[in-house]
């Protein structure tokens, strides 16, 4: 903790960096990169004085480009990521004592902006935080009524979905607003493993509970809790919390319709609701499943990152694992660099069996969650990917995963083959023209290919309605 004589850097200053760069609080500098990563690559620029950024954290705006964190000091403000999240050093000035920053341009956006990675923080002088639990409301104008209708649940984060906007149909008896007319909202689903002991099933209240042991209570039930409106802000910081054991309270329970015949009942966040996290630092191990078949099982992976390939959708993972982010709900996440590690949960598990290499897929679905478990030391670029919005993404997607690979595989080929010759337009296609690539891949597949996939389109809830949502 002894900062006191490290320099103050803004973010100002830091934005004119064009170069990336690691900085620590503490002039002892060691740049070594931890034993178990890629030598190869050139580490980060380390600044040569003792420095420190002091700021707040926040969650993004509600309709902001990316669903990162944010960092602001008086200068500016950034992109971030940081290690050892807490939601109580959320609005609150905390000082960063080790970082890197990555300069990289917004798409189609000129203005310099950055990836501030936080390895080291603590809480601005004396605040150190309170020690009790963590407590939040989880919309700023949050109104404290402790409705009887009102539901809590203590449970472990399994998973967390992206964020994405849904159409929802208004409830005939919403004052103010026609009935059946159409509001997009934006959230995200979070999978919380609850506790079914008697205790926890009553109507008391329940955050109490995060302060006793883990064992005297059975995380047994599997709900679903869907954080909608303001409270979709906290995506980046929820994602953050996969393993932990946390309270949800003041939450409605909803028939929510995943296509018109298919309904599921799950916990809605309303302007009452709040989030407590426990202070004890347990993490609840993921029940690791020991045998791995790769016929497209939901499994977890820790990897490091070896490459970034087509547009950041395809990451090499330890050489033979290949993480596929084709459905295009993870590529916004900028910290998915070359030689960081990451952790990835939920995701379909797949052996291509391919005649011409021996490697695993991993491919991202709704209920995939990516974690940067540690910063890359390399000088390696943020992965930015562009929409795309054409007919040629939504064909990948329909596929299966080993399909999408080769898809994939037959782009970058054939942009090399007709470089000078086609048009990208061409080779890709457009929003309502089919190129190169979806002619000759359809021509190829067997139509059962398209068929097998029918039920993981449910999974990607693209048909997303909901007639009594909203209050
Ligand atoms: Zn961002
Ligand atoms: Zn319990
Ligand atoms: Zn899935």
């Amino acid at each position: 903790m002894d900062d006191a004589n490290a320099t103050v850097t803004t973010l100002a200053e830091l934005l004119q960096s064009p170069r990336p760069l690691t900085a620590t609080a503490h002039s002892v500098f060691s740049s070594t990169p931890p034993p178990h990563r890629s030598t190869t690559c050139c580490v980060l620029t380390a600044l040569p004085r003792s420095t420190v950024l002091v700021g707040t954290l926040t969650l993004p705006a509600l309709s902001a480009p990316c669903s990162c964190l944010r960092f602001s000091d008086a200068s500016a403000t950034l992109c971030c990521d940081l290690l050892r999240f807490r939601p109580a050093a959320l609005n609150r000035e905390i000082r960063v004592t080790a970082w890197n920053f990555i300069p990289f341009k917004r798409h189609g956006c000129d203005v310099a902006h950055g990836l501030l990675e936080i390895i080291n923080w603590r809480f601005s002088g004396t605040n150190q935080g309170s020690n009790a639990g963590d407590s939040l409301p989880l919309a700023p104008n949050c109104v404290r009524q402790s409705g009887a209708r009102m539901r809590s649940l203590h449970g472990v984060v399994e998973s967390v979905g992206p964020l994405f906007v849904v159409q929802c149909t208004m409830a005939a008896s919403t004052s103010g607003l026609n009935s059946g007319s159409k509001v997009n909202l934006p959230g995200f689903s979070v999978q919380l493993m609850c506790c079914e002991c008697r205790f926890c099933c009553s109507k008391e209240v329940l955050i109490g509970k995060l302060n006793e042991s883990r064992k005297g209570h059975s995380f047994t039930k599997m709900e679903i809790v869907y954080f909608c409106g303001s409270a979709s802000s906290w995506h980046p910081a929820i994602t953050k919390l996969i393993d932990k054991r946390i309270v949800v309270s003041g939450l409605k329970k909803k028939l929510v319709y995943l296509t018109k015949e298919e309904s599921r009942e799950m916990y809605v966040t309303k302007d009452e609701s709040a989030l407590h996290v426990g202070s004890c630092s347990e993490k609840c191990m993921p029940s690791l499943k020991s045998e791995i078949k790769g016929k497209g099982e939901c499994g977890s992976y820790i990897g490091v990152v070896k490459g970034a390939y087509m547009q950041g959708m395809v990451l090499e993972l330890d050489h033979d694992v290949w993480l596929l982010l084709t459905d295009q709900l993870h590529t916004s996440m900028h910290g998915l660099r070359v030689g960081s590690i990451l952790s990835v949960r939920n995701v379909h598990i797949v052996n291509p069996h391919f005649s011409w290499t021996k490697i695993i897929i991993l491919g991202a679905c709704i209920k995939t969650s990516i974690i940067v478990q540690s910063f890359s030391p390399c000088q390696t670029v943020c992965n930015v990917v562009f929409p795309s919005a054409g007919m040629l993404g939504k064909f990948i997607q329909s596929l299966p995963f080993s399909a999408r690979l080769w898809v994939l595989l037959l782009v970058s080929s054939f942009r090399k083959k007709f470089d000078g010759i086609l048009s990208d337009k061409e080779i890709l296609g457009s929003k309502h023209k089919e190129g190169l690539v979806q002619m000759y891949a359809s021509s190829l597949f067997p139509w059962s290919i398209f068929q097998t996939q029918v039920r993981q389109q449910i999974d990607s809830w693209e048909y997303f309605v909901d007639t009594n949502f909203l209050p």
